[in-house]
């Protein structure tokens, strides 16, 4: 029987029987597991027969999460970590190797941005950032060595729609994975899969969790991607790093997903608690309900927010004014997501003036939650970019961004309104 979205949010991945009939999760708090004999503990480590070894490479309670969420995106398989940058960072150093380069979208979240220009550099993997308006500008950065393509289904603060399908033709003629990281839109609102992605990730920290409670990330694997087409040899080749073990021949489509776990969560540790696991579980099961709220209340605001006088542009997804409308309401139909980016006629202090004003939204660097929440990027999440970084992230001095939570529309009218007078 193939589900619908709400019900794999609550019962995906979950056999009661084996958990004595529990109907919520479990929490399996414990770092290890009593094998049966010598040899069932080598067919394990073997990868011969399915089974637990250490949490650090897989857990009962982040198993659920993992399957959840690859019902919910539509991949064969998924790893859970510890945060969103985890999984991106497990993710690229799973798949690239020194002398590798990556063709990402300039509209990023600040930490991915900071990981691909100034970090991943360090350890000889370059990336080039090109804007992802024009879809063929990935296909022009190509170089020998590409291997990933890498773009947020709706950029974060930009709140740009990118042109999935066009991207991920772009990253098939090119032979490399296209990487997705589907955070703002979420599986609720953007399939990216349906349209070519072959690697999703997540901040669970955000709107899956929901509730600001949990740090999550996941690697959700298409299962599409071709590794043997000749750039990948360390999916070809035997892995000096797991006895030998061809992964492409041995594990066809769950190849980049196995390697994930058996040599990403071994050597980088990006494993997250079992504990955090369940929380996450428990907020992605109302994801479906509070996508819709998010989405009604931010159309909503953005729209009150054109008609004020303090406001000089607003920026939202769903708003017809947007240039990204006609992409958003092609890939995100059923909802544009929570998040709202404004600018104030009187500028950098002003913005900075609203953001501390308000009494409902919480100042604070986070979206995503129920709660709603407000930032002024220039002068804290983008900070450490330069002023050059901030325009091409889609940084203004004058931006507050807001995240729209759950409450009564008419309350979170009320509260801009007097920040907005406060200025
Ligand atoms: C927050 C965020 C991340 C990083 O996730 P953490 O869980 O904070 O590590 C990555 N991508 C996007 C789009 C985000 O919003």
């Amino acid at each position: 029987m193939s589900l619908k979205l709400a019900t794999n949010a609550l019962h995906a991945g979950h056999d009661v029987k084996k958990t004595q009939g529990t109907r919520a999760v479990p929490i399996y708090q414990s770092t290890s597991y009593v094998f049966d004999d010598s040899e069932q503990a080598a067919n394990l480590f073997a990868l011969t027969e399915a089974g637990y070894i250490y949490t650090r490479l897989n857990n009962p309670t982040n198993d659920v999460l993992e399957q959840r969420l690859a019902a919910l995106e539509g991949g064969v398989a998924a790893v859970a970590t510890a945060s969103g940058t985890a999984a991106i960072a497990t993710t690229l150093m799973t798949l690239l190797k020194s002398g590798d380069h990556i063709v990402a979208s300039n509209s990023l979240y600040g930490g991915t941005y900071n990981m691909l220009s100034n970090t991943l550099p360090r350890f000889g993997i370059t990336t080039t950032f090109v804007d992802p308006d024009e879809v063929n500008n990935f296909a022009k950065a190509v170089q020998p060595n590409t291997r990933a393509f890498f773009a947020e289904s709706l950029g974060n603060p930009k709140l740009d729609v990118i042109d999935l399908k066009g991207i991920s033709d772009n990253a098939k003629t090119a032979k490399v994975p296209f990487i997705v990281d589907n955070t703002i839109a979420t599986p609720a609102l953007l399939n990216p899969i349906k349209y070519g992605a072959n690697i999703v990730i997540h901040s669970l920290t955000k709107y899956i969790t929901g509730n600001g409670t949990t740090l999550g990330g996941i690697i959700i694997d298409a299962g599409t991607f071709d590794y043997s087409n000749g750039n990948y040899p360390e999916f070809t080749e035997p892995s000096p790093s797991y006895h030998g073990l061809k992964y492409h021949d041995a594990l066809g489509p769950i190849a980049f997903i196995a390697r994930v776990r058996v040599e990403g969560l071994r050597d980088l540790g990006s494993a997250p608690s079992p504990l955090n696991s369940f929380q996450v579980i428990q907020g992605l099961e109302t994801l479906e309900v509070r996508m819709q709220k998010h989405s009604q209340n931010a159309l909503e605001l953005a729209n009150w927010l054109v008609s004020r006088e303090e406001v000089s542009w607003v920026n939202y997804p769903g708003l017809n004014s947007s240039k990204y409308n006609e992409l958003a309401n092609k890939y995100l139909p059923n909802g544009k997501s929570g998040i709202v980016t404004f600018g104030l006629k009187k500028g950098f202090e002003a913005a900075k003036k609203v953001a501390e004003s308000t009494k409902i939204f919480a100042l604070l660097a986070n979206i995503g939650d129920t709660k709603s929440l407000i930032i002024h990027p220039s002068s804290t999440t983008h900070s450490q970019l330069n002023e050059e970084e901030q325009s091409s992230t889609g940084v203004s001095s004058d931006l507050v961004r807001i995240s729209v939570g759950i409450e009564n529309i008419d309350d979170l009218k009320e509260d801009l309104d007097q920040a907005l007078k406060a200025v």
